[in-house]
Parts: structure tokens; sequence; C-alpha cells
């Protein structure tokens, strides 16, 4: 019983499985784990470090599996002064493993010959240079040259891909165009991506009919991989979206996992009332349906994703001159206030007194305001404020969409299918939401001690198991004899995210000790400075 790097003694091991925690201590030699009765170690000797973990809870690592962060590690410490306070943010809550290129965005694949355009798109979403990358090998290979605390997962996304094979276009792709959309993505799954994912409100994704997800599910399939699905519509028409995305599950033989499951809007308040029963009842059938959330009732995306569909065809060249013309803006108005057929219209769900500016780099006086509250200030009309905004910055805004209410999120919550993302969007510069910084240990705090919403073993397990078992995190995400050494150590009566929309990245309480391939990566809520992460080929 000697020779571990490490040994955690004297807590209550919650192991991942959903079991009841229970006393043990936990040795870790050459990145792998041991669990040992308690006292089964030396007390002393035998061991490189020991950590005291009484009155502490050691689990597996957190699996983020919802996230944004494809380049955030890639702008180094160019990617301003928030750069490293934004890296750390996640692993300082617990999480050992990211799952980004959700939403049908990432940083590959692309034909050789869309590589510039797109890398020139990428620097606006991602807030910097990033690079944009051939296949998964080559964002791997991108990733290897920067250190990192912990380890990151890819899904294949379905807009980036489209983008990277047809452009920017709204149009349906040819059949030559969708035999090369499947070979990239084909070999992106072959080298380790995670599976595919799409962002059907977001352009270009949204410009893709049924039959061709359908087409791409069916390789993500053939890999054993899940379709990951931000739904066509989370408002007025999330159930005909569900039901979409249960077709393509369906006809492709594709797993479905869908992102941060909401129901948001007015006209769709309490609606998981209704998808959630239904989810239950497939998987009654066995279908494998499983889906993610992040505790709070505001999401984040760009501004430019509340105008209609087209007036992002061509990309962010063709918007900009839309917004210069008085007849288009005009256009838009009518389009957000009468709708238009299968798109999702957050703002004529809700209103621009819902929709707030996060982060606009030229104009942080607007940071923190509503579009509705900046319109009045100006005295001007709201789609005017939000046209100019988006022109000066060159379509570089990013808002947060105070859009759903607490009954909803609890019911996602604690549906026994639902795991835990952030959908955090490590993006540098302004008030990013909160939730990068504060979505483990806001579960863990507001929802399994102060609500009573799931037991501590139950959202481990959503947190941690059920994650790395949906996303093929093969020996993670479960305390056992071998498995990597992925560990978080957290005080369950102190645990709580302090992070707000005013403060979005402060780092957490109670989150004491995260252990990462093996090397202690937090330690008394500070990052040690070791970088073990990697980019993990599923
Ligand atoms: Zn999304």
């Amino acid at each position: 019983m000697t020779g571990f790097d490490l040994l955690i003694r004297g807590g209550l091991l919650v192991d991942g499985t959903g079991r009841p925690g229970r006393p043990a201590d936990v040795g870790v030699a050459a990145g792998r784990l041991t669990v040992l009765a308690p006292g089964e170690a030396p007390r002393t000797g035998g061991a490189a470090e020991v950590i005291d973990a009484r009155g502490r809870v050691v689990s597996p690592g957190f699996v983020d599996v919802h996230t944004h962060s494809d380049g955030v590690t890639l702008l180094g410490p160019s990617g301003g002064g928030s750069g490293r306070a934004l890296v750390r943010a996640s692993v300082l809550q617990g999480v050992t493993t990211e799952i980004c290129g959700n939403c049908g965005s990432g940083l590959f694949p692309a034909l050789p010959e869309r590589l510039p355009a797109m890398r020139a798109e990428a620097r606006i979403t991602f807030g910097g240079d990033v690079g944009m990358y051939a296949d998964f090998a080559g964002f791997a290979a991108a990733h290897a040259r920067v250190l990192r605390a912990n380890h990151l997962a890819s899904l294949v996304g379905h807009g980036t891909l489209r983008a990277g094979v047809l452009g920017p276009v709204d149009r349906p792709a040819r059949p030559d165009e969708l035999r090369a959309m499947c070979a990239l993505l084909d070999a992106s799954l072959s080298q380790g991506a995670a599976g595919l994912s799409t962002g059907l409100i977001y352009t270009p994704g949204s410009y893709a009919g049924t039959d061709e997800v359908v087409a791409l599910a069916a390789v993500a399939a053939r890999h054993g991989k899940p379709y990951v699905t931000h739904l066509r519509d989370e408002m007025s028409r999330v159930e005909e979206a569900l039901e979409e995305a249960i077709e393509i599950s369906r006809r492709s033989g594709a797993a479905l996992h869908v992102s941060h499951h909401k129901t948001a809007g007015r006209y769709a308040w309490g609606r998981t009332e209704r998808t959630l029963p239904r989810i239950a009842a497939l998987r009654a059938e066995g279908m494998d349906i499983t889906c993610d959330v992040y505790p709070y009732t505001a999401g984040s995306t760009a501004l430019a994703a509340m105008l209609p569909p087209w007036a992002n065809d061509g990309g962010l060249g063709a918007l900009t001159a839309r917004l210069g013309d008085p007849a288009e803006r005009d256009r838009m108005r009518r389009a957000i206030a009468e709708g238009v057929p299968g798109w999702e219209n957050t703002v004529g769900n809700g209103g621009w007194d819902r929709i707030s500016v996060a982060c606009a780099p030229r104009h942080p006086q607007a940071e923190g305001r509503t579009i509705a509250d900046l319109a009045a200030s100006a005295g001007a009309d709201p789609l005017d404020v939000a046209a100019d905004l988006l022109v000066a910055e060159a379509g570089e805004v990013t808002i947060i969409s105070h859009s759903m209410v607490e009954e909803d999120v609890r019911r996602v919550l604690a549906a026994p299918y639902t795991m835990i993302g952030s959908d955090g969007v490590p993006k540098p510069g302004g008030r990013p939401h909160p939730r990068w910084a504060g979505t483990f240990p806001r579960v863990l705090g507001r929802y399994v001690r102060e609500l009573g919403l799931l037991r501590l073993e139950e959202a481990v397990h959503k947190m941690t198991g059920m994650a790395a078992a949906r996303f093929g995190l093969t020996g993670r995400g479960v305390i056992r004899d071998g498995a990597h050494a992925d560990l978080v150590v957290f005080d369950p009566a102190a645990v709580a995210d302090l992070a707000t929309f005013t403060e979005p990245l402060l780092p957490p309480a109670g989150i004491d000790v995260v252990v990462a391939g093996g090397q202690v990566v937090v330690r008394d809520g500070e990052e040690t400075g070791a970088r073990p992460g990697s980019v993990l080929a599923l």
C-alpha cells in the first residue's frame, strides 16, 4: 500500500454512479485511482501528498457536457485582461472535462478552400484569432500546443460543417455537397470527435431541412455516437421542434441528446409539463434520449440571432449591408412583430425589455442594460438601437435573454435523464452569463442543499457518471479502481455559486480540491498552475 502520488483521506465518497455515499479513502498513482477502506492506507508515508477530506465529499471530476470553450485557451495571454480568469472559471467549479463543439458551432471541419473565410468569422464568434481547422485532428493538434488544466472533448458542429462545405448560404445542400459533409463528419468522428451537434435556430445550421440532418446523424450513428441538438425552437413551437429531433433520431438510428432543454418565452412557460413526459414515455419504450440543463432562468446568445434568418443569409458582410438599409430594417421589424414560419422569434416571444447587452467591446456603457432601456434613453426604436449596435460592433454583440421561469428549470433539473451543462460562452470582455463560473456549485448549493430538489448522489451522478456514459468518456465519471484520476473534493455545507450577472466570473465557494489527470490543479479553491489536461479522442 505504498507509492501513491496522492492520498485523499477521510472523505465521504460519492462515486458518480448515484449510489449512496460511503466513507472511503482514494489513492492516486500514475493517473489512476484506487479505492481504499477508511484507514486501510498507512496514516503517513506511502503517499507523496495527503489531502485531509474530513467533512468533505470526494466525487469524480465534473463533466460539463455543454460548453462553447472551443477557442478560449487558444486565445493565449493576448485574450484580454479577463483571459486567464475566463479559462480558470471552469476548473475552479470542479469541471475536469469540458465538451465543446455544441449548438452546431465549432472550429472544424471545413474544406481547405473555405478555411480562410471561416477563420475570419470564428474571430467574431470566439473573440479573437483561434484558427479554423480542417478536421478534429487539426483542432486537437492546435490545442496540444497550449497547456490546459482540465480535459476537452469536442462534438462536430453542423453549422460549421455546413459553412465549411457550402458557405453561409440559405439554400438546401446539393447531393454532392451533402456527400462532402458526410465525408468530413465521418473523418472527424473517426479521429475522436464525440458526436454531431446542431444549432437549428442559428444560421447557417437553420438553413438545413430535416433530411439533411438525418443523413448526417446516420454517420454519427455508424460510429455509435450521439446526435446532440439545440432544437429548432425552444419557445412557442418547442414541442414541434422536439418531434423533429425525435424523427431525426429514429430515422438515423443515432441516440438523441437535447441540449439545454428549456421552454422559453411567455407562450411556452410551463410546457416542460408536456415535453418531459414525452421524453420519459419514449425512454420507457426503449429509445435512447437524454438532455442537459443549466440552472438559470436566463439564456445567452448573439444579438444577431434575434433577427430573422434571412437577415444573416450570406454571412456577416451581408448582414451589415442589410442593417444599413432602412427598408431592410423595416422588414426585420415586421418579421419580429408578425413572426416568420419556422423561425424561433425570441423578441416576439418576450420583448426587447428581456434582452440585455452582455458584451459589446466598443460600447461598455451599454453592457448590463436592456435594449428597451437603451432605446427609451435614446428616444429611438429598439430594433434601430439593436441594428446600430450590431453595425458599430461589426456583428460582435452578446446578449442575455431573461426568457424562462423557475418551475420549468426545476422540472428539467429533476428529470432522471438530465445531466448538467453550463452552456458557458467564455469570450473575452463584457459581462458574460455567470453560468460559465457558477453552474455546478449552483446545482449543489441551491438545488441540492437549499431546495432539496435533488439528492446529493443524484446531482453528482448527473455531473459525472451519467455524462461520461452518454459521451463515451471511458474510464471517467465514476470513482473505482483503475479509473482515470479526475476528482473533486468539495464541502457540501458550503458549496455555492458566487458568480452573478454583475460579477460573472467570481469563483465559487466550497470547491476545495480538483484533480485532473492525476495532478492537483486546484487546491484551497485556487489554481496550482499544473496543466495536465489534454484533448480527449473518443
Ligand atoms: Zn445552444
